[in-house]
């Protein structure tokens, strides 16, 4: 028996870098806890709750998501649960945002939220065939207060679990560069570093992020290429990108398909884009689509896909001698799946046109 395309894609060893715990919450699981705390949903069917039009609608689900969550055992189902649909998405390993800045304003204490997004870490670890360390996502309009308040809290926690720092939402509106004291105090206690920018905001916030932010990775980074110099920067530097070719299509609706997604151009130039699912949760998807999304629109074929897996693994901020264990064990899996007889293994290189599934 052979496998399909969509077998092979779902069973590709993953490494995810830019997923969002809140954005990955199943719509069953927040009516349920909604209820349980006393927070009206604006549609009866939890099937619907995740559906929106625009970006606004999107920030109305994110805050019903957000109002639903109180408790530690909240955090914790969320976290486990995320990490039991990344299994069946293939990861093996994430690095996955946690943003408290909304919770921590509807009243609930940040060491609330740390309690349970590292129990459902543990006991995920305990029982998964998958390792994820977190990254704390501070909010770009809370401001640089705010965000420095969330870095003192991460210094004195467990760096083999909360790994580093990011920053998320809007960029219109933000002064990125007065986010660089916040940054360089992440630098001084070890954490790294990573910064959503260029996502719907122009590519000069990708230059303010890597020179003014120090950030290591770039979230997002869709407008790279509009800056050509800057390009060569990030291929010289090897900074890698986390694109989320659905999300932006879905989500931030930069982009009406991911035909039109320069992610496959990217690492034509010499990007190391990666491929990730943002907020799964929320767009119904997960990262295998990503996978699939960027093979039949964009024609990326096997050895492309294999080696964007590859890339996440440098990318991560997991310790060196966990990523050469890790490449090794992935090489072994890539091995195995060519080996079932899948029609991606003898499919046409990109930029031929001989597959009949591009455009
Ligand atoms: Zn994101």
């Amino acid at each position: 028996m052979t496998m399909t395309v969509e077998g092979h894609l779902r069973a590709l060893p993953k490494v995810e870098l830019h997923c969002h715990v809140e954005g990955a919450a199943r719509a069953s699981t927040i009516a349920e806890l909604a209820r349980r705390n006393g927070v009206a949903l604006p549609v009866e069917d939890p099937e619907e709750l995740f559906e929106f039009e625009d970006l606004n609608q999107f920030l109305d689900v994110y805050g019903v998501i957000c109002r639903s969550l109180v408790t530690v055992d909240d955090f914790r189902r969320i976290t486990y649960e995320a990490l039991e649909d990344a299994v069946a998405a293939g990861v093996r390993y994430r690095e996955m945002f946690v943003s408290p800045a909304f919770v921590m304003g509807f009243g609930v204490p940040l060491a609330t939220v740390w309690e349970g997004v590292a129990q459902g870490l543990a006991d995920a670890h305990a029982d998964l065939p998958v390792r994820c360390r977190m990254v704390l996502d501070v909010d770009k309009p809370s401001g640089p207060a705010a965000a420095m308040e969330l870095v003192a809290f991460a210094a004195e926690q467990d760096r083999d679990v909360l790994v580093g720092i990011g920053a998320d939402s809007v960029e219109r509106g933000i002064d990125h560069a007065a986010f660089a004291p916040v940054f360089a105090a992440a630098a001084d206690a070890g954490l790294h570093r990573t910064c959503h920018a260029g996502e719907d905001g122009p590519a000069a916030n990708i230059r303010t992020a890597i020179e003014q932010l120090g950030v290591e990775r770039v979230d997002h980074g869709f407008r790279l290429l509009d800056d050509p110099e800057l390009t060569r920067r990030v291929v010289d530097e090897g900074i890698a990108l986390t694109s989320c070719p659905l999300s932006n299509v879905l989500i931030a609706r930069v982009v009406p398909d991911v035909g039109h997604h320069p992610f496959i151009e990217q690492r034509r130039q010499g990007v190391r884009a990666t491929l990730n699912s943002d907020d799964p949760g929320m767009t119904r998807t997960d990262v295998t689509d990503d996978f699939l999304a960027v093979h039949r629109e964009l024609g990326a074929d096997l050895h492309e896909l294999e080696q964007v897996v590859l890339d996440a693994v440098d990318a991560s901020f997991a310790p060196d001698d966990e990523k050469v264990a890790l490449r090794s064990e992935l090489g072994a899996e890539f091995a195995r799946l060519r080996d079932m007889g899948s029609p991606l293994v003898d499919a046409a290189p990109v930029g031929a046109s001989a597959t009949g599934e591009r455009r």
